[in-house]
């Protein structure tokens, strides 16, 4: 069943969020071929990148809440979110026979 929300939502709820709001707001990822590290766009600050790893980034808002669009949107690429393209968040799928 859909949310009626007055729950917060789980940390996954929101990395996805933000992952999305990353797409939507055109943050892009770089990845230092040399150094394998990753790097976000910033939209508030164009032509400024943030330096972003699994998990952490160096913007402020991550240092704040510890997690922002730039560290989701690395997540999403690593496929560690549950994200699918135009799919709103769901429940995990029942586990069915995955083996054929
Ligand atoms: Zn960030």
């Amino acid at each position: 069943m859909a949310s009626t929300t007055s729950r917060p939502e789980t940390i996954d709820q929101a990395r996805t969020r933000l992952a999305q709001r990353a797409r939507e707001s055109g943050v892009k990822l770089r990845v230092d071929v040399n150094t394998g590290r990753w790097y976000a766009t910033s939209v508030s600050r164009p032509g400024m990148e943030h330096f972003c790893t699994a998990h952490s980034c160096t913007c402020e808002g991550f240092i704040r809440r510890q997690r922002c669009v730039h560290h989701s949107a690395v997540l999403a690429a690593l496929g560690w979110l549950d994200f699918d393209d135009d799919t709103p968040v769901t429940p995990n799928p029942p586990l069915g026979d995955e083996s054929r």
